[in-house]
């Protein structure tokens, strides 16, 4: 399904204003991020996506050319997952898969095979008649997705289903929700907060920033081309270099860095990756801490700005806490982009 929003704005009772007017277009079948920190308004329009909350007079909400910005919920044909699962604990797998079905009094034989069809789909094959109690967090999951995608949703709404999870077994589900939303073809939208979630399970991601999309596109094209530092921060942790920016030059403590372009009134920022541990490098630093990371090491650096500069390193050795070292950043790894205005 096509999913078309128009001119979504919200501002709540007492004037928080959690939503600007914001458009969308999502494609049939494509998978969406909502990325943002705490607060920017990314659940505000999921919710007002699936009805649950009513957005201010103007927006439309479109689903396959039908207008459904006055429809409730149910009629709207969502399938919603939650951080919360809410799941019913005492029930079986099967028995929670079913109960959607069963409330809309689907034929029982039509119930058992859509059952049968998500289980199967889900990997959920050994544990259907086991109570949900029974189930590891990750099993949990696959039942939840299982639940919403049984009565065929047309649009699959996901707000930050695996923030309950730790952070090992987030990784390999995360891996597991984008394969398993792709077998089912269906168009999702996902609520997050955690960067590596959006860039692993979406075609696209939207950055949220203060109540607005602060940029829009793929997870490549995001890394590689931010629009603003926000961005740059929050889609691959780029860090802001303080100086002085003269021309097409930047004056830090620790030395002059040339820059790609005359960054004139914008900000420079590097990520950890692009900052070289280089004997001929223009910037002197010194070497505070190297936490060993298996691949690489993460070296904390001091002297070439106010704040620390990290540097990834691999390699066989690394240097040591203490030790003054020269680091060059290639110009073209600078990123010169507008600040991000204060809220
Ligand atoms: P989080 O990741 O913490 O859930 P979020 O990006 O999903 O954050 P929203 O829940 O959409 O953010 O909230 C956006 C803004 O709207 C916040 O400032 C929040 O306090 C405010 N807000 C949300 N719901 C309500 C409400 N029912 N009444 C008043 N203000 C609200």
């Amino acid at each position: 399904m096509t999913l078309t929003l128009r001119n979504i704005a919200k501002t709540f009772p007492g004037g928080t204003t959690a939503l600007r007017p914001t458009d969308l277009e999502i494609a049939k079948g494509e998978i969406l991020s909502l990325l943002g920190p705490s607060g920017c308004g990314k659940s505000t329009l999921l919710r007002i996506i699936a009805g649950l909350e009513t957005p201010d007079p103007g927006a439309s909400i479109i689903f396959d050319g039908e207008d459904v910005t006055q429809q409730s919920v149910e009629r709207r044909k969502i399938g919603m997952v939650f951080q919360s699962y809410a799941l019913f604990p005492n029930m079986s797998v099967r028995g929670n898969i079913g109960y959607g079905l069963k409330m809309q009094k689907l034929p029982k034989a039509e119930i058992a095979a859509r059952v049968a069809e998500v289980i199967d789909l889900c990997r959920l094959g050994h544990y259907a008649d086991r109570a949900i109690t029974a189930l590891s967090g990750g099993q949990r999951q696959r039942v939840a997705l299982a639940r919403a995608m049984a009565p065929r949703p047309r649009v699959l709404l996901l707000d930050e289903p695996l923030s309950a999870l730790d952070a090992a077994l987030r990784g390999q589900l995360r891996d597991e929700l984008a394969l398993l939303l792709r077998q089912f073809g269906i168009t999702a939208i996902f609520v997050t907060h955690d960067q590596d979630e959006a860039m692993a399970i979406a075609d696209r991601v939207a950055v949220m920033s203060q109540g607005a999309v602060a940029q829009i596109g793929t997870p490549e094209a995001l890394y590689r081309n931010p629009a603003t530092s926000f961005v740059a921060r929050f889609v691959g942790d780029a860090m802001p270099l303080e100086g002085q920016v003269e021309g097409a030059h930047l004056q830090l403590l620790g030395g002059i860095l040339r820059l790609p372009k005359v960054a004139g009134g914008q900000q420079v920022l590097v990520r950890a990756e692009d900052v070289r541990i280089d004997p001929q490098g223009p910037l002197t630093a010194r070497v505070e801490t190297v936490t060993f990371l298996g691949t690489h090491y993460r070296i904390s650096l001091a002297g070439v700005m106010t704040g620390p500069l990290f540097a990834l390193h691999s390699g066989l050795s690394a240097p040591r806490p203490g030790d003054e070292v020269r680091l060059s950043i290639p110009p073209e790894a600078l990123l010169v982009l507008p600040r991000e205005v204060a809220a």
